[in-house]
């Protein structure tokens, strides 16, 4: 018999501790369990009495759920929310909800320092310094930020934070975004040709789906005509990667800023590992000790919203509203 009113699981995350998630459940006297299971038996035998479940990279299948009697909301740390069979979740009537907005200002700023930092080349000269070469006209051409275009595909939430941001650099910001009905401040809506056709930077800030996978191609970098900068801070594989390092050894684009890749990591024989004119970074984008501690609190918070009879600050299946298994008061 538990003697807590509620119990909740964390089936597994790659976090160290805790404490923000125990911070959130203790006024509640609710039961958090650290499981780290991944595996469906695993996941069935440690969550069958929980109430709620936060979760990470765990599949959580239709089997998974009709074993999960009282579960009533499960949470995902972080926005995806591939891992869980969202049809079985909403036919159950188990809310699912995600975090989608922790790391905004994250993304945006390691956007804004890849494009600095090739602009400046930066990195660059870095190593050139570090290998005893001190001349500044290495790097030349370089070019000044103020009167650029920046061309954006993509202008939501870290879109729209990357031109707020970049405002100040002088640029003027053109964006691509399908989606996009009333006009943004600051911001020329465009098509995706003309984000091509007339940006020195181009930074993608779309998700990543059957739409925009490969989004840009061949035939998108030939239309390239300023020889612009590209950044991908959002997903791998919305580039053509073999036809950017074509691009990138042709010419058509003067560099490229990347945290995502189509493999991650990428193969040893990746010829961008050699090129000068290409930042990498490790897929690192959303992290800061401030927006893991913040995803944490905010992905137990959504939990106990569930649980205290309240909606969760972003649902992820809205169909189940009307035949929740929790009883929710507050709309
Ligand atoms: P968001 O949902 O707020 O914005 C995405 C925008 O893309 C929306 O405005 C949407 O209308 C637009 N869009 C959809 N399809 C499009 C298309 N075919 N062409 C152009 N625009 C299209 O998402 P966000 O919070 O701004 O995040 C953007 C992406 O950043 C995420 O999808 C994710 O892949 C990526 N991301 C990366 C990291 C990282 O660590 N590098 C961290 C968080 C998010």
């Amino acid at each position: 018999m538990n003697r807590h009113p509620y119990q909740v699981v964390i089936t597994d995350c790659d976090h160290g501790s805790i404490e923000e998630e125990q911070e959130e459940f203790g006024h509640m006297g609710t039961e958090l369990i650290l499981a780290q299971v991944r595996e469906e038996e695993d996941l069935i035998r440690v969550c069958k009495e929980a109430d709620g479940l936060i979760n990470q990279y765990a599949w959580l299948t239709r089997r998974v759920f009709d074993n999960l009697p009282k579960c009533k909301v499960v949470v995902r740390y972080g926005v995806g929310v591939d891992s869980i069979d969202l049809r079985a979740a909403t036919d159950l009537g188990i809310i699912i909800a995600n975090v989608p907005d922790y790391c905004i200002d994250e993304v945006s700023d390691h956007t804004i320092a890849m494009i600095l930092s090739l602009i400046r080349k930066t990195v660059f000269f870095n190593q050139k310094v570090k290998s005893d070469q001190w001349d500044f006209r290495l790097g030349i051409p370089i070019h000044r930020t103020r009167g650029k275009t920046l061309g954006l595909i993509g202008c939501g939430k870290i879109g729209l934070e990357v031109a707020k941001k970049m405002a100040i650099f002088g640029v003027r910001v053109i964006a691509f975004d399908p989606y996009i009905e009333k006009a943004l401040e600051g911001i020329e809506l465009t098509t995706l040709d003309n984000v091509l056709k007339e940006s020195d930077l181009i930074s993608i800030h779309c998700p990543l789906n059957e739409s925009t996978r490969h989004l840009i191609g061949g035939q998108e970098f030939k239309k390239m005509e300023r020889k612009p900068l590209l950044i991908n801070t959002s997903r791998g594989p919305i580039v053509n990667e073999k036809a950017l390092i074509q691009a990138l050894e042709e010419g058509h684009i003067s560099g490229a800023g990347l945290d995502v890749l189509e493999t991650e990591p990428p193969d040893s024989r990746n010829h961008m590992l050699k090129m000068e004119n290409v930042l990498l970074s490790p897929h690192v984008g959303f992290y800061s000790e401030e927006s893991i501690s913040e995803l944490k609190r905010r992905a137990a918070k959504n939990v106990s919203d569930v649980l205290r009879g309240r909606w969760p600050g972003s649902v992820v299946n809205r169909e189940v509203m009307g035949k929740t298994r929790a009883t929710i008061s507050i709309d």
